[in-house]
């Protein structure tokens, strides 16, 4: 199998080509640097991407008229394949300020290490 792809590991931006018969023979070409090859590999074996959401925000904040919505991201990519239940999750998920910006309000992503953690401070308000 063939695909090309454009490596994003640096804002080079090498147009890569990679060739594949299975998972042990990946060939990569068109990359400058050796994160070009490790960047190809990991998107046909194991692709990840950082995700950036926001949540509800409850309580005092929000009847002071604070803001409604946290955005929030995790604390490193995380693999495709969980990435639509975790937005499941935090379409559903509602956090009660006080929140610090860096606070983990989901820890583990499904056994993979990665948190997703509050990336603005929402001070609670009387
Ligand atoms: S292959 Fe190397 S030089 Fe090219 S975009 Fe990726 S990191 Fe940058």
């Amino acid at each position: 199998m063939e695909r090309k792809m454009v490596c994003i590991s640096c804002p080079l931006g090498c147009r890569l080509t990679v060739r594949w018969e299975n998972e042990q023979d990946i060939t990569v070409k068109g990359n400058k640097c050796a994160k070009g090859e490790s960047y190809a590999r990991e998107e046909i074996l194991a692709p990840k991407r950082v995700v950036t959401a926001t949540v509800t925000v409850a309580g005092p904040a929000e009847k002071a008229g604070g803001p409604r919505r946290l955005p929030v991201k995790t604390s490193a990519p995380l693999l495709k394949e969980h990435i639509a239940a975790l937005l499941d999750e935090l379409y559903g998920l509602e956090v009660k300020a006080p929140v610090a910006c860096g606070d983990v309000l989901l820890p583990d992503i499904a056994g993979t290490g990665v948190d997703v953690v509050a990336t603005r401070t929402v001070k609670e308000r009387s």
